[in-house]
Protein backbone atom coordinates (compact mmCIF):
# COMPACT_ATOMS: atom_id res chain seq x y z
CA UNK A 1 0.00 0.00 0.00
CA UNK A 2 1.88 3.27 -1.19
CA UNK A 3 0.44 6.47 -0.20
CA UNK A 4 2.02 10.05 -0.02
CA UNK A 5 1.52 10.61 3.75
CA UNK A 6 1.15 8.61 6.53
CA UNK A 7 -0.49 10.17 9.43
CA UNK A 8 -0.63 8.41 12.83
CA UNK A 9 -3.47 9.13 15.23
CA UNK A 10 -7.10 10.18 14.22
CA UNK A 11 -7.21 12.36 17.23
CA UNK A 12 -8.46 16.49 16.35
CA UNK A 13 -4.72 17.16 15.67
CA UNK A 14 -3.98 14.71 13.32
CA UNK A 15 -7.42 14.50 11.36
CA UNK A 16 -7.06 18.21 10.69
CA UNK A 17 -3.88 17.86 8.96
CA UNK A 18 -5.89 15.30 6.66
CA UNK A 19 -8.57 17.97 6.09
CA UNK A 20 -5.65 20.58 5.25
CA UNK A 21 -4.84 18.20 2.55
CA UNK A 22 -7.86 17.76 0.83
CA UNK A 23 -8.13 18.46 -2.88
CA UNK A 24 -4.31 18.64 -2.68
CA UNK A 25 -4.43 15.23 -4.53
CA UNK A 26 -2.20 13.91 -2.14
CA UNK A 27 -3.09 10.08 -0.93
CA UNK A 28 -3.44 10.49 2.79
CA UNK A 29 -3.73 7.24 4.74
CA UNK A 30 -4.61 8.03 8.81
CA UNK A 31 -4.25 4.84 11.26
CA UNK A 32 -5.69 4.79 14.31
CA UNK A 33 -5.55 2.55 16.98
CA UNK A 34 -9.15 2.92 18.55
CA UNK A 35 -12.12 1.37 16.93
CA UNK A 36 -14.14 3.06 13.83
CA UNK A 37 -16.95 3.73 15.95
CA UNK A 38 -15.29 5.36 18.69
CA UNK A 39 -13.73 8.22 16.20
CA UNK A 40 -16.49 8.63 14.74
CA UNK A 41 -19.36 9.21 17.02
CA UNK A 42 -16.63 10.07 19.84
CA UNK A 43 -18.31 10.07 23.27
CA UNK A 44 -18.08 12.94 25.41
CA UNK A 45 -14.93 13.49 27.40
CA UNK A 46 -15.58 16.45 29.41
CA UNK A 47 -13.08 18.95 27.66
CA UNK A 48 -14.74 22.57 26.62
CA UNK A 49 -11.70 23.82 23.84
CA UNK A 50 -11.28 27.72 24.30
CA UNK A 51 -10.31 28.50 20.99
CA UNK A 52 -9.40 31.82 19.85
CA UNK A 53 -9.95 33.82 16.83
CA UNK A 54 -7.06 32.62 14.91
CA UNK A 55 -8.57 28.91 16.07
CA UNK A 56 -11.69 30.17 14.72
CA UNK A 57 -9.65 31.08 11.42
CA UNK A 58 -8.08 27.99 10.50
CA UNK A 59 -11.25 25.99 11.35
CA UNK A 60 -13.40 28.24 8.64
CA UNK A 61 -10.69 27.76 6.34
CA UNK A 62 -11.12 24.04 6.46
CA UNK A 63 -15.13 24.38 6.70
CA UNK A 64 -15.68 23.14 9.94
CA UNK A 65 -16.82 25.69 11.71
CA UNK A 66 -19.73 25.99 10.14
CA UNK A 67 -20.70 22.54 10.69
CA UNK A 68 -20.64 23.31 14.15
CA UNK A 69 -24.52 23.28 15.80
CA UNK A 70 -24.28 27.07 17.20
CA UNK A 71 -25.99 25.51 20.89
CA UNK A 72 -22.56 23.81 21.26
CA UNK A 73 -20.37 26.95 20.51
CA UNK A 74 -20.33 29.69 23.61
CA UNK A 75 -19.00 32.88 23.50
CA UNK A 76 -15.92 33.46 25.96
CA UNK A 77 -16.26 37.18 26.84
CA UNK A 78 -13.91 38.32 29.24
CA UNK A 79 -11.22 35.82 32.27
CA UNK A 80 -10.74 36.66 35.70
CA UNK A 81 -7.84 35.36 37.87
CA UNK A 82 -7.91 35.53 41.31
CA UNK A 83 -5.68 34.06 44.20
CA UNK A 84 -6.31 32.52 47.45
CA UNK A 85 -9.10 34.12 49.09
CA UNK A 86 -8.20 37.73 47.65
CA UNK A 87 -11.23 39.89 46.59
CA UNK A 88 -8.53 41.32 43.84
CA UNK A 89 -8.86 39.66 40.50
CA UNK A 90 -7.09 40.26 37.23
CA UNK A 91 -9.34 40.87 34.43
CA UNK A 92 -8.86 40.37 30.96
CA UNK A 93 -11.62 41.44 28.52
CA UNK A 94 -12.29 41.23 25.21
CA UNK A 95 -12.91 45.02 24.60
CA UNK A 96 -8.76 45.25 25.77
CA UNK A 97 -8.63 42.76 22.55
CA UNK A 98 -10.68 45.10 20.18
CA UNK A 99 -13.62 42.32 20.17
CA UNK A 100 -16.52 41.55 21.69
CA UNK A 101 -15.36 38.35 23.03
CA UNK A 102 -11.93 36.55 23.95
CA UNK A 103 -13.08 33.37 22.27
CA UNK A 104 -15.32 30.62 22.29
CA UNK A 105 -15.79 27.17 24.42
CA UNK A 106 -16.33 23.85 21.72
CA UNK A 107 -16.54 20.49 23.41
CA UNK A 108 -14.00 18.55 22.84
CA UNK A 109 -16.09 15.38 21.26
CA UNK A 110 -17.87 18.00 18.83
CA UNK A 111 -14.93 19.22 17.48
CA UNK A 112 -13.58 15.46 17.08
CA UNK A 113 -16.81 14.24 15.34
CA UNK A 114 -17.16 17.14 13.08
CA UNK A 115 -13.67 16.81 11.55
CA UNK A 116 -14.35 13.03 11.35
CA UNK A 117 -17.28 13.42 9.27
CA UNK A 118 -15.57 15.58 6.65
CA UNK A 119 -11.95 13.61 6.43
CA UNK A 120 -14.21 10.39 6.34
CA UNK A 121 -16.01 11.93 3.03
CA UNK A 122 -12.62 12.51 1.25
CA UNK A 123 -11.75 10.73 -1.46
CA UNK A 124 -7.95 11.05 -0.64
CA UNK A 125 -8.12 9.61 2.48
CA UNK A 126 -8.06 6.09 3.80
CA UNK A 127 -8.63 5.74 7.43
CA UNK A 128 -7.19 2.40 9.10
CA UNK A 129 -8.40 2.10 12.46
CA UNK A 130 -8.40 -0.53 15.57
CA UNK A 131 -5.00 -0.85 14.70
CA UNK A 132 -1.92 0.61 16.03
CA UNK A 133 1.57 0.82 15.07
CA UNK A 134 4.17 -1.81 15.38
CA UNK A 135 7.00 -0.30 14.11
CA UNK A 136 8.59 2.59 11.55
CA UNK A 137 11.13 2.27 8.96
CA UNK A 138 13.23 4.57 6.17
CA UNK A 139 14.16 2.60 3.30
CA UNK A 140 15.21 4.37 0.40
CA UNK A 141 13.33 7.44 -1.02
CA UNK A 142 10.52 6.71 1.70
CA UNK A 143 9.36 5.98 5.27
CA UNK A 144 7.15 2.30 5.89
CA UNK A 145 5.08 1.77 8.37
CA UNK A 146 4.90 -1.73 10.10
CA UNK A 147 0.91 -2.03 11.78
CA UNK A 148 0.34 -4.09 14.44
CA UNK A 149 -0.92 -6.62 12.14
CA UNK A 150 1.77 -7.33 10.40
CA UNK A 151 0.20 -4.87 7.02
CA UNK A 152 2.97 -2.73 6.06
CA UNK A 153 2.19 0.71 4.19
CA UNK A 154 4.61 3.13 2.80
CA UNK A 155 4.40 7.03 1.86
CA UNK A 156 7.09 9.96 1.16
CA UNK A 157 6.37 11.61 4.44
CA UNK A 158 4.70 10.32 8.03
CA UNK A 159 2.75 12.62 10.56
CA UNK A 160 2.84 11.34 14.16
CA UNK A 161 -0.47 12.64 15.43
CA UNK A 162 -0.51 9.86 18.47
CA UNK A 163 -0.89 12.38 21.78
CA UNK A 164 1.65 13.25 24.23
CA UNK A 165 2.49 10.21 25.04
CA UNK A 166 3.41 9.15 21.14
CA UNK A 167 4.85 6.10 20.23
CA UNK A 168 5.67 6.88 17.32
CA UNK A 169 7.83 9.88 18.19
CA UNK A 170 9.90 6.93 20.61
CA UNK A 171 10.31 4.59 17.37
CA UNK A 172 11.34 8.18 15.34
CA UNK A 173 14.22 8.13 18.32
CA UNK A 174 13.07 11.64 18.92
CA UNK A 175 13.29 12.47 23.07
CA UNK A 176 11.08 14.62 24.71
CA UNK A 177 11.49 16.63 27.41
CA UNK A 178 8.51 15.85 30.03
CA UNK A 179 7.01 16.76 33.18
CA UNK A 180 4.33 15.19 35.65
CA UNK A 181 2.29 17.79 37.37
CA UNK A 182 1.65 14.94 40.11
CA UNK A 183 -1.87 16.43 40.11
CA UNK A 184 -5.15 15.17 38.56
CA UNK A 185 -7.72 17.19 36.60
CA UNK A 186 -11.54 16.79 36.92
CA UNK A 187 -14.02 18.00 34.23
CA UNK A 188 -17.04 18.14 34.73
CA UNK A 189 -20.61 20.12 34.02
CA UNK A 190 -23.19 21.60 36.28
CA UNK A 191 -26.14 24.17 36.05
CA UNK A 192 -25.99 27.11 38.78
CA UNK A 193 -28.92 30.03 39.77
CA UNK A 194 -26.76 32.94 38.86
CA UNK A 195 -25.67 33.75 35.57
CA UNK A 196 -22.55 34.06 34.71
CA UNK A 197 -22.02 35.79 31.87
CA UNK A 198 -20.10 34.56 29.88
CA UNK A 199 -16.97 35.56 32.49
CA UNK A 200 -14.16 32.82 32.70
CA UNK A 201 -12.84 32.15 36.13
CA UNK A 202 -9.43 31.03 37.33
CA UNK A 203 -8.92 30.28 41.16
CA UNK A 204 -5.51 29.33 41.94
CA UNK A 205 -6.16 28.61 45.84
CA UNK A 206 -3.81 26.71 48.09
CA UNK A 207 -3.95 23.13 47.56
CA UNK A 208 -6.10 22.90 44.59
CA UNK A 209 -6.75 25.13 41.23
CA UNK A 210 -10.55 25.54 40.30
CA UNK A 211 -11.35 27.22 36.90
CA UNK A 212 -15.38 27.72 35.47
CA UNK A 213 -15.84 27.91 31.49
CA UNK A 214 -19.30 29.18 30.91
CA UNK A 215 -21.42 27.60 28.14
CA UNK A 216 -24.60 28.05 26.79
CA UNK A 217 -27.37 28.85 29.57
CA UNK A 218 -26.69 28.49 33.27
CA UNK A 219 -24.61 25.87 32.77
CA UNK A 220 -20.84 26.06 33.50
CA UNK A 221 -17.74 23.44 33.24
CA UNK A 222 -15.94 22.66 36.39
CA UNK A 223 -12.09 22.05 35.85
CA UNK A 224 -10.49 21.64 39.41
CA UNK A 225 -7.08 20.26 40.30
CA UNK A 226 -6.39 18.25 43.11
CA UNK A 227 -3.33 16.36 44.27
CA UNK A 228 -4.26 12.23 43.93
CA UNK A 229 -5.36 11.38 47.25
CA UNK A 230 -8.10 14.49 47.53
CA UNK A 231 -9.17 13.77 43.71
CA UNK A 232 -10.21 10.41 44.76
CA UNK A 233 -12.17 11.72 47.04
CA UNK A 234 -13.90 13.97 44.87
CA UNK A 235 -14.62 11.48 42.52
CA UNK A 236 -16.27 9.52 45.23
CA UNK A 237 -18.53 12.12 46.06
CA UNK A 238 -22.19 11.38 45.07
CA UNK A 239 -23.70 14.36 42.36
CA UNK A 240 -25.50 16.13 46.15
CA UNK A 241 -21.80 16.26 47.73
CA UNK A 242 -19.93 17.21 44.64
CA UNK A 243 -22.23 20.32 44.12
CA UNK A 244 -21.56 21.63 47.49
CA UNK A 245 -18.17 21.03 47.67
CA UNK A 246 -17.99 23.37 44.17
CA UNK A 247 -20.63 25.66 45.56
CA UNK A 248 -18.15 26.02 48.79
CA UNK A 249 -15.19 26.20 46.89
CA UNK A 250 -16.87 29.14 44.60
CA UNK A 251 -17.74 30.96 47.62
CA UNK A 252 -21.40 31.07 46.29
CA UNK A 253 -20.44 33.29 43.36
CA UNK A 254 -22.81 31.52 40.69
CA UNK A 255 -25.60 30.06 43.16
CA UNK A 256 -26.92 27.15 43.89
CA UNK A 257 -25.24 24.10 42.30
CA UNK A 258 -26.69 21.25 40.72
CA UNK A 259 -24.43 18.75 38.23
CA UNK A 260 -25.90 17.56 34.92
CA UNK A 261 -23.25 14.90 33.51
CA UNK A 262 -20.58 13.08 33.68
CA UNK A 263 -17.10 13.76 35.63
CA UNK A 264 -13.69 12.72 33.89
CA UNK A 265 -10.29 12.73 35.33
CA UNK A 266 -6.69 13.42 33.73
CA UNK A 267 -3.20 13.22 34.90
CA UNK A 268 -1.59 16.41 34.09
CA UNK A 269 1.55 15.76 32.15
CA UNK A 270 3.52 18.52 29.83
CA UNK A 271 5.74 17.12 27.04
CA UNK A 272 8.13 19.43 24.74
CA UNK A 273 9.87 17.27 21.79
CA UNK A 274 13.62 17.56 21.49
CA UNK A 275 12.40 18.02 17.96
CA UNK A 276 9.74 18.43 15.86
CA UNK A 277 11.03 16.52 12.73
CA UNK A 278 13.15 13.37 11.68
CA UNK A 279 13.78 12.19 8.43
CA UNK A 280 10.74 12.23 6.27
CA UNK A 281 8.75 12.30 9.69
CA UNK A 282 6.87 15.06 11.31
CA UNK A 283 5.32 15.49 14.84
CA UNK A 284 2.01 17.87 14.85
CA UNK A 285 -0.39 18.45 18.10
CA UNK A 286 -0.01 17.02 21.66
CA UNK A 287 2.94 14.57 20.12
CA UNK A 288 4.83 17.67 19.16
CA UNK A 289 3.82 19.73 21.88
CA UNK A 290 1.79 18.49 24.93
CA UNK A 291 0.69 21.93 27.23
CA UNK A 292 -0.81 21.97 30.50
CA UNK A 293 -4.35 22.64 30.12
CA UNK A 294 -3.96 25.87 32.35
CA UNK A 295 -3.50 28.61 29.78
CA UNK A 296 -6.22 26.45 27.64
CA UNK A 297 -3.43 26.56 24.51
CA UNK A 298 -2.90 23.05 23.56
CA UNK A 299 -5.06 22.22 20.69
CA UNK A 300 -5.09 26.01 19.46
CA UNK A 301 -1.35 25.06 19.31
CA UNK A 302 -1.88 22.12 17.38
CA UNK A 303 -4.30 23.67 15.24
CA UNK A 304 -1.69 26.20 14.25
CA UNK A 305 1.09 23.66 13.77
CA UNK A 306 -0.89 21.20 11.46
CA UNK A 307 -1.60 24.68 9.26
CA UNK A 308 1.82 25.06 9.20
CA UNK A 309 2.98 21.60 8.31
CA UNK A 310 0.85 21.51 5.60
CA UNK A 311 1.42 25.27 4.33
CA UNK A 312 4.91 23.57 3.75
CA UNK A 313 3.86 20.41 2.29
CA UNK A 314 1.30 22.16 -0.38
CA UNK A 315 3.83 24.75 -1.17
CA UNK A 316 6.55 21.37 -2.29
CA UNK A 317 3.69 19.63 -3.56
CA UNK A 318 2.53 22.45 -6.05
CA UNK A 319 6.18 23.10 -6.90
CA UNK A 320 6.97 19.68 -8.04
CA UNK A 321 9.06 19.21 -4.96
CA UNK A 322 9.41 16.45 -2.58
CA UNK A 323 7.23 16.91 0.23
CA UNK A 324 8.98 14.80 2.45
CA UNK A 325 12.64 16.86 1.79
CA UNK A 326 14.47 17.98 4.68
CA UNK A 327 13.57 21.44 3.74
CA UNK A 328 10.29 20.79 3.72
CA UNK A 329 10.61 19.62 7.31
CA UNK A 330 12.95 22.51 8.33
CA UNK A 331 10.74 25.07 7.87
CA UNK A 332 7.80 23.64 9.43
CA UNK A 333 10.35 22.97 12.40
CA UNK A 334 11.50 26.65 12.74
CA UNK A 335 8.21 28.22 12.37
CA UNK A 336 6.49 25.86 14.32
CA UNK A 337 8.80 26.05 17.46
CA UNK A 338 9.29 29.90 17.42
CA UNK A 339 5.79 29.85 18.08
CA UNK A 340 4.93 26.76 20.97
CA UNK A 341 8.44 27.82 22.98
CA UNK A 342 7.31 31.28 24.19
CA UNK A 343 3.45 29.62 25.24
CA UNK A 344 4.89 26.46 26.37
CA UNK A 345 7.47 28.55 28.74
CA UNK A 346 4.89 31.12 29.94
CA UNK A 347 2.61 28.16 30.73
CA UNK A 348 5.44 26.46 33.06
CA UNK A 349 5.92 29.46 34.72
CA UNK A 350 2.35 30.07 35.46
CA UNK A 351 1.66 26.44 36.51
CA UNK A 352 5.02 26.93 39.21
CA UNK A 353 4.42 30.19 40.53
CA UNK A 354 0.67 29.52 41.58
CA UNK A 355 0.98 25.70 42.68
CA UNK A 356 3.36 26.87 45.30
CA UNK A 357 1.68 27.70 48.57
CA UNK A 358 4.75 28.51 50.63
CA UNK A 359 4.20 32.15 52.29
CA UNK A 360 7.29 34.01 49.91
CA UNK A 361 5.30 32.62 46.63
CA UNK A 362 1.96 33.10 48.27
CA UNK A 363 3.38 36.81 48.17
CA UNK A 364 4.84 36.71 44.93
CA UNK A 365 1.28 35.61 43.17
CA UNK A 366 -0.50 38.36 44.88
CA UNK A 367 1.32 41.19 43.74
CA UNK A 368 1.89 39.50 40.21
CA UNK A 369 -2.10 39.48 39.81
CA UNK A 370 -2.64 42.97 41.19
CA UNK A 371 0.32 44.07 39.20
CA UNK A 372 -0.66 42.74 36.05
CA UNK A 373 -4.06 44.06 36.59
CA UNK A 374 -2.34 47.38 36.77
CA UNK A 375 -0.82 47.78 33.56
CA UNK A 376 -3.25 48.41 31.17
CA UNK A 377 -0.68 47.45 28.09
CA UNK A 378 -0.20 43.68 29.99
CA UNK A 379 -4.32 43.13 29.98
CA UNK A 380 -4.60 44.32 26.18
CA UNK A 381 -1.38 42.19 25.19
CA UNK A 382 -3.46 38.98 26.66
CA UNK A 383 -6.32 40.18 24.75
CA UNK A 384 -4.98 41.07 21.62
CA UNK A 385 -3.04 37.41 22.17
CA UNK A 386 -6.39 35.63 21.98
CA UNK A 387 -8.16 38.20 19.56
CA UNK A 388 -5.47 38.77 17.15
CA UNK A 389 -6.40 42.55 17.06
C1 LIG B 1 -8.94 18.67 30.67
C2 LIG B 1 -8.35 19.25 29.42
C3 LIG B 1 -8.77 20.48 28.97
C4 LIG B 1 -8.24 21.03 27.81
N1 LIG B 1 -8.66 22.28 27.41
C5 LIG B 1 -8.12 22.84 26.29
C6 LIG B 1 -8.54 24.14 25.86
O1 LIG B 1 -9.37 24.79 26.47
N2 LIG B 1 -7.96 24.67 24.72
C7 LIG B 1 -7.03 23.98 24.02
O2 LIG B 1 -6.56 24.50 23.00
N3 LIG B 1 -6.63 22.75 24.40
C8 LIG B 1 -7.14 22.16 25.52
N4 LIG B 1 -6.74 20.92 25.91
C9 LIG B 1 -5.74 20.19 25.10
C10 LIG B 1 -6.37 19.44 23.92
O3 LIG B 1 -7.40 18.61 24.37
C11 LIG B 1 -5.27 18.65 23.23
O4 LIG B 1 -4.22 19.53 22.88
C12 LIG B 1 -5.76 17.96 21.97
O5 LIG B 1 -6.78 17.03 22.25
C13 LIG B 1 -4.60 17.20 21.31
O6 LIG B 1 -5.05 16.61 20.12
P1 LIG B 1 -4.13 15.52 19.41
O7 LIG B 1 -4.89 15.13 18.18
O8 LIG B 1 -2.74 16.02 19.27
O9 LIG B 1 -4.02 14.32 20.44
P2 LIG B 1 -5.14 13.39 21.08
O10 LIG B 1 -6.41 14.12 21.26
O11 LIG B 1 -4.48 12.78 22.27
O12 LIG B 1 -5.40 12.26 19.96
C14 LIG B 1 -4.40 11.30 19.65
C15 LIG B 1 -5.04 10.18 18.84
O13 LIG B 1 -4.01 9.25 18.48
C16 LIG B 1 -4.47 7.93 18.75
N5 LIG B 1 -3.28 7.09 19.01
C17 LIG B 1 -2.49 7.10 20.11
N6 LIG B 1 -1.48 6.21 19.96
C18 LIG B 1 -1.64 5.63 18.74
C19 LIG B 1 -0.91 4.65 18.03
N7 LIG B 1 0.19 4.09 18.52
N8 LIG B 1 -1.35 4.28 16.80
C20 LIG B 1 -2.47 4.84 16.27
N9 LIG B 1 -3.21 5.78 16.92
C21 LIG B 1 -2.79 6.19 18.14
C22 LIG B 1 -5.39 8.08 19.95
O14 LIG B 1 -6.30 6.99 20.06
C23 LIG B 1 -6.09 9.40 19.61
O15 LIG B 1 -7.23 9.21 18.80
C24 LIG B 1 -7.25 20.34 27.08
C25 LIG B 1 -6.81 19.08 27.52
C26 LIG B 1 -7.35 18.55 28.70
C27 LIG B 1 -6.87 17.21 29.19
Amino acid sequence: MNFDVIVVGAGPAGLCFARSLEGSGLKVAVVEKQPLEAIAVPAFDGREIALTHASRRILEGLGLWERFDPADVSELRDAKVTDGDSSHALRISAGDGRSGRLGWLVPNHVIRRTVFDSVAGQDNVELVAGCGVQAVAGPGDGVEVVLEDGRRIRARLLVAADSRFSQVRRMLGIGARSRDHGVRMMVCRFKHTLPHHHVAWEWFDYGHTLALLPLNGNVSSAVLTLDPARMEEAVAMDDAALAADLERRMRGRLGAVAMTGTRHVYPLVSVYADSFVARRAALVGDAAVGMHPVTAHGFNLGLQGQARLAEAVLQAHRSGADIGSDAVLARYQRRHHAAALPIYAATRTVVRLFNDGRPGARLLRRATLRLANRITPFRRAIAAHLTQA
